[in-house]
């Protein structure tokens, strides 16, 4: 465990009892409201505390003198991170900076006042980059056709740019469990590949590094977090866009899944960190033509499956989450 973690287990974990832990959002009281300052809330916030530092320590993303790019969108997810990061610099040892950025793409009707409002309110530093990437998706995808895969390799670009120009030592994006898990199965079903967004990457400029503070935090405890915080969230469909049908499959696929069988969700992201090589079929990651008889045992082998019990997942699964 880092500092940044440890500081948040011994300032945040003090009271939880382990249903609080299990549960801090109301998943059971499913539309219920969070109202802030309620018990309900504070056991919300705590877990997205806990979580974040927790993803935070396991990926090693922030380490002393680090200058953060928040990337704010204005969506619930980057307020939620922005504030999450905030409250982490007041407790964490290590010390570090955060620069919000927002990247102003000309949509139409975007309201470019609110984020600096905001910005200025809770006084942190921050940077409008003011680009029309708008013009030009319109201008080179067809009507009709879903625009965001053009428009999000525009938008890195440019933020990879500034980021190089500010000298910040990391990129933050705002994307959480539910993102990681919906990318997951899309490179399954659709690209062949086992691979998802990870919580800390090198960017594709080979330059940036990229950190996800959010991902281990579900995207539902997001939504309420940013609700009872009454973030000015700024809507993302200004750009006209069709939603990506295939996310949009994975989306629903997963939220019936949630409601019917929480343990799958939760065994799959536990999955993504618990990989055997020597169990699946990629013979990059394991060299089945050298291995031989007596090299030891693999320990997860195949027992799991060929018990004749049903699997106990409570048991079974390392919860992550
Ligand atoms: S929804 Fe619009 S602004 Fe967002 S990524 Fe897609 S095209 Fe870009």
């Amino acid at each position: 465990m880092n500092d940044i973690a440890a500081a948040v287990q011994l300032s945040d974990l003090a009271g939880l009892d382990a249903q609080d832990q299990q549960d801090p959002s109301g998943q059971s009281g499913h539309n219920e409201v969070t109202v802030r300052g309620s018990r309900r809330f504070e056991l919300l916030e705590k877990s997205i505390r806990r979580l974040t530092g927790r993803a935070i320590a396991d990926f090693d993303m922030i380490k002393d003198g680090d200058v953060i790019m928040a990337c704010m969108s204005g969506g619930a997810d980057s307020y939620t991170m922005l504030d999450t990061l905030r409250y982490l610099q007041t407790v964490a040892p290590v010390k570090f900076e955060i620069i919000a950025v927002n990247l102003d793409q000309k949509q139409p009707g975007f309201p470019e006042h609110v984020l600096p409002q905001y910005f200025e309110r809770i006084g942190i530093p921050y940077r409008i980059v003011e680009e029309d990437t708008y013009s030009i998706v319109k201008d080179k995808i067809a009507p009709g056709k879903t625009t965001c895969s053009l428009c999000s390799r525009l938008r890195r670009g440019i933020l990879y740019r500034v980021a190089k120009e500010m000298g910040v030592t990391k990129i933050a994006l705002g994307h959480h469990r539910d993102d990681i898990l919906h990318t997951f199965m899309l490179n399954m079903f659709y690209g062949g590949k086992i691979k998802t967004m990870p919580p800390k990457l090198i960017a594709d400029d080979g330059e940036n590094v990229v950190i996800r503070p959010l991902a281990y935090v579900r995207e539902a405890d997001i939504k309420k977090y940013a609700a009872a915080m009454e973030f000015p969230i700024i809507p993302c469909n200004l750009c006209g866009s069709q939603p990506n049908l295939q996310r949009q499959a994975m989306r629903e696929m997963l939220n019936e899944w949630e409601k019917h069988h929480p343990l799958w969700i939760k065994s799959m992201f536990t999955a993504m960190a618990n990989i055997t090589p020597s169990h699946m079929l990629d013979r990059s990651l394991f060299d089945f033509a050298q291995f031989k008889p007596g090299q030891g045992k693999e320990a997860s082998g195949d027992t799991l499956f060929d018990r004749d019990d049903k699997l106990d997942q409570s048991q079974s699964v390392i919860n992550l989450l």
